[in-house]
This record gives C-alpha cells, sequence and structure tokens, in this order.
C-alpha cells in the first residue's frame, strides 16, 4: 500500500534539525516512520542520528496543536488593516471606487423605477438587484469603526505560525 506522508519536508530533527525521511514501516502494521538520517549520512547529531517517530504519533500531536490554537481576538481588524494596505500598495484607487459605487446605485434605481412602470417583471428586477448590490458590497471598503487597528499594540496577542513545526522529537 502506498503511503502518504503528509509531513514530509516539514519537520526535521530537532537536535540536528536535519529534515526526517520518509521510511516504510513493517508490512503487518499500519504506520510509517520519519526518520533522522543524519548518521546513515555521517552527519553529526548530538542525539546519535538514527532516532526515528511513529507518523501516526505525528499526526496526533498535530491534532492536538492544531486544537490548541486560538486565533488572536482582533484577528478580523488584523485581517481587514492587512488587506486594506495591500490595496494600496496594487494602487488602489478610492475615487474610482467611489464612481463605480455611485454608478451601481443609480442602476439599481433604474432597475426599480422599470419595475414600478412595469417594464420588468419581479423576478427579474429581484435578479438585477441582486446583482448590482453583490457588486456593492464587494466594494465596501473594509470598515474599522473609525479607527485605525493596530496589530502591534502589545495586548499580548499570541503569535502562531510554523514556528511550532519541526520540534518533534525523532
Ligand atoms: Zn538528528
Amino acid at each position: 500500500m502506498q503511503r502518504i506522508y503528509k509531513f514530509a519536508g516539514y519537520i526535521s530533527c530537532v537536535h540536528c534539525g536535519l529534515n526526517l525521511r520518509c521510511k516504510t514501516g513493517n508490512s503487518s502494521v499500519d504506520y510509517g516512520y520519519y526518520k533522522d538520517m543524519a548518521r546513515a549520512r555521517a552527519l553529526p547529531c548530538p542525539a546519535g542520528g538514527y532516532l526515528q517517530v511513529r507518523t501516526e504519533h505525528v499526526m496526533q500531536q498535530f491534532g492536538e496543536l492544531l486544537q490548541g490554537l486560538r486565533l488572536p481576538a482582533y484577528w478580523r481588524d488584523m485581517v481587514r488593516e492587512q488587506m486594506i494596505e495591500a490595496a494600496q500598495k496594487a494602487g488602489f484607487d478610492q475615487e474610482a471606487m467611489e464612481r463605480e459605487k455611485e454608478r451601481l446605485r443609480l442602476k439599481r434605481g433604474r432597475i426599480l423605477k422599470q419595475h414600478r412602470d412595469g417594464y420588468i417583471e419581479d423576478e427579474e428586477m429581484e435578479a438585477e438587484v441582486a446583482a448590482v448590490e453583490l457588486a456593492l458590497r464587494a466594494l465596501e471598503v473594509p470598515e474599522t469603526n473609525g479607527r485605525l487597528v493596530d496589530s502591534r499594540d502589545g495586548r499580548g496577542t499570541p503569535r502562531y505560525g510554523h514556528a511550532y513545526l519541526g520540534t518533534w522529537r525523532a
């Protein structure tokens, strides 16, 4: 059976830093190993360079890690702030966007008027208004309730990320 090593390339020996190599276990068992190849490659490793960890143990530890992850309390603001920054860097044009919003509002007004005057059916009006509102919503600037959000504000926001990977003990 072909085994998939999901963590290949992501975990390394905590002692020598070498990436662990995938290693198929005995055919009678349902797991493989990630193995430190330092000794086989004659590289120095304080732990001997031959330790290995069962794939299922890595899986379990990763599950615990995911469960322990907590998003920072202000993650929405942080994402918004980053989106605004990215848009500004990409040459975001506030005025052009306002013009487009105004154009969409006028279009919505025309659709409603056509409907009132009996030129278009309910269904068509609803579909067109929905399309306009969708476009309008896509243009909404993420609001930050009038305040600038600083994600580096010392609220003790927990940091998380890849730093945890690679600390499995082989
Ligand atoms: Zn090692």
